[in-house]
């Protein structure tokens, strides 16, 4: 059975907040820079364009709290973008490399795995079928960062 998976980007309500305090929830300034194109963007869930306007900024994804809850640095436009849909893996981030790392639902992580190019989603749905995994995220491979999370819907 394939469970029905959301895909969680930066909420709304923090990027509003990072937007309008002029820094993040960590207290590091947004300091607006142009894209050179490529970065991955955490709150549309896309790709940067050349000449974006974005920032890196600071961001806890891990909601749960406990010692897995790592903060770190994530692009994020500079203004406004759309929310990107929930149910819909990020189409941008089909083709990259990634490193997909289980969670339960104290938070404690579980065993992950590297996904090639165009493996993550098939990756994802296999992972959700073992009942204690309870969020993915998803992460560059290289540095670790974060990009988006994945649960069940529901
Ligand atoms: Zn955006």
């Amino acid at each position: 059975m394939n469970p029905e998976l959301v895909y969680i980007p930066v909420p709304f309500s923090e990027l509003d907040r990072i937007r309008c305090n002029g820094h993040d929830d960590f207290g590091n300034a947004v300091v607006s820079r142009t894209a050179g194109g490529g970065e991955p963007l955490r709150c549309c869930l896309t790709l940067a364009r050349a000449g974006d306007q974005i920032a890196l900024v600071s961001h806890r994804p891990m909601t749960a709290g406990g010692p897995y809850a790592e903060v770190g640095p994530v692009f994020v436009h500079t203004t406004d973008c759309p929310v990107p849909a929930a149910d819909v893996f990020p189409l941008d981030f089909r083709d990259r490399q990634a490193v997909l790392r289980p969670y339960d639902v104290s938070g404690q992580m579980l065993d992950g795995v590297v996904a090639e190019p165009g493996t993550s989603e098939a990756e994802l749905k296999r992972l959700f079928e073992d009942a204690t995994v309870d969020s993915v995220q998803v992460r560059n491979v290289i540095a670790g960062c974060w990009n988006f999370t994945v649960r069940r819907q529901g």
